[in-house]
């Protein structure tokens, strides 16, 4: 059996990886002359930046892509340390940002500063909520319905902002719940060492010692469809034969290569939800200093900063992530939808909050990277996703563009292909 994968980011490469393992022959297409797409290393002064990822996974060595890339016999170590999560707030009660100063709180203690009363309520909804069918609802719509205070949406915000790259306005509270079940079930982020680029190298040696093929460079422009189903892939106006695809470019890119008029069942429907995803945008800030920022391995969630969600500093976890002496330092902010077009002004916004979070510290801003449309945080909103099968029964769909329930990022991946391998195997 042959399949091909188009696109060679996180989700194509795990894929590949799991299919060369069971015996398929594979041929991956990337249009770029590197492997990874958002998932692999840049490296810029000495430093190991990122095309994209935070060089974190959300559930560190316990979470789902950890197990599966043990399970495909990738070799990549994950580090969790703790703490896993710290949350910056003013230093007095009422104050709104952190001009007159800060504290630190322990993420587990996140409800500390609701009243007795409230985190009472916080946890008998949390557990209704989740038996419930989806209710439309947003989870700050039902923050502010249950949990009258202004905390709920700061801390929130923070947290979705960080984790997803939305508002917490922008997340059905189903998905919310689902989130926060699986942090309690596989535990906080981890770094693995050598950053992102570990995990694709090392998937992508796996596809190459199988016998799989990677082609740099190479676009896939269309898809050969007949009688209902993929026969192939177009690229350089070369037609590859395969009986499966795989495609890493989200739903809406994969429907435009579907073309029109297939007269396949479902079809329209299909691209009317393709392209009614609106893909998550983001702000990354990276910073060099010789003296640690923030001194952890976790994330520090910034939830009265002007727009920064969150902050890591990953060189407490691996040192050689940064020049010998110098720290690593990133900085993540969601960008609302309707501030996509207006990212100067927003990234002013972040510059300001690094200013006041790091008042009386020495660093440099090393690279601004934004993150929008066809190169996004995700290309699907999380609780968004569509399913990773298409109209077509041999077309199946990975990555952040279909990702599975309750999980946060490339999480939310793994889980995606392991559902797809699961249905792909066992046909
Ligand atoms: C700022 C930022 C911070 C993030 N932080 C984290 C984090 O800390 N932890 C985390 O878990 N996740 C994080 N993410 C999300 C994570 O990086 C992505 O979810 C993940 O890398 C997406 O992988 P993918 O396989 O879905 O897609 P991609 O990485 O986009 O891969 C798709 C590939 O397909 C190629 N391609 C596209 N069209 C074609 C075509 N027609 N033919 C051939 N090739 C094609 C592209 O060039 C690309 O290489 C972050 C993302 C951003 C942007």
């Amino acid at each position: 059996m042959k399949a091909i994968i188009i696109g060679s980011g996180l989700g194509g490469l795990l894929s590949a990886a799991k299919l060369s393992k069971a015996g398929y022959e594979v041929e991956v297409f990337e249009r770029l002359p590197i492997i990874g797409g958002r998932f692999t290393n840049l490296p810029f002064k000495g430093f190991q930046l990122s095309t994209g990822a935070l060089h974190m996974l959300p559930h560190g060595p316990a979470g789902p892509l950890a197990q599966l890339i043990e399970e495909i016999g990738a070799n990549v170590e994950i580090v969790r340390k703790k703490p896993i999560a710290v949350i910056r707030i003013p230093r007095k009660k009422g104050d709104t940002d952190y001009k007159y100063g800060y504290k630190d709180l322990l993420f587990e203690n996140f409800r500390t500063p609701f009243s007795v009363f409230n985190r009472i309520k916080l946890v008998y909804y949390a557990i209704s909520t989740r038996k419930k069918s989806p209710s439309g609802e947003s989870f700050e719509q039902w923050c502010k319905a249950h949990l009258d205070q202004d905390w709920t949406v700061r801390i929130s915000d923070s947290f979705f902002g960080w984790a997803l790259s939305l508002k917490a306005a922008d997340v059905p509270v189903e998905e919310a719940f689902a989130i926060i079940e699986n942090l309690y079930h596989y535990g906080g982020p981890g770094v693995p060492m050598g950053g992102c680029k570990a995990i694709t190298d090392a998937l992508s040696d796996i596809i190459q010692s199988s016998g799989g093929i990677i082609h740099t460079s190479s676009e896939v422009t269309g898809l050969k469809i007949k009688n209902g189903t993929v026969e192939g892939v177009l690229v350089n106006g070369e037609c590859y034969l395969a009986d499966l695809v795989i495609s890493d470019i989200g739903h809406t890119a994969t429907a435009t290569l579907i073309g029109e008029k297939t007269g396949i069942t479902g079809m329209e429907d299909y691209k009317r939800k393709s392209n009614n995803l609106k893909p998550s945008a983001g702000i990354k800030i990276c910073i060099s200093s010789d003296k640690p920022l923030i001194g952890h391995g976790g994330v520090l969630l910034t939830p009265y900063a002007k727009r920064v969600n969150g902050i890591n500093e990953v060189t407490n976890v691996d040192p050689k992530l940064a020049p010998e002496g110098k720290h690593l330092t990133m900085a993540h902010q969601c960008v609302h939808w309707k501030d996509v077009d207006n990212l100067e002004k927003e990234i002013e916004l972040g510059l300001e909050d690094i200013k006041d979070i790091f008042a009386g510290k020495e660093y440099e801003v090393l690279l601004i990277q934004s993150y929008s449309n066809e190169w996004p945080v995700n290309r699907s909103p999380s609780g968004a996703d569509l399913d990773n099968r298409t109209p077509i029964p041999n077309l199946y769909v990975v990555g952040d563009g279909a990702k599975g329930e309750g999980g946060i990022e490339v999480e939310g991946i793994a889980l995606g292909v392991k559902k797809s391998m699961q249905d792909i195997l066992m046909r």
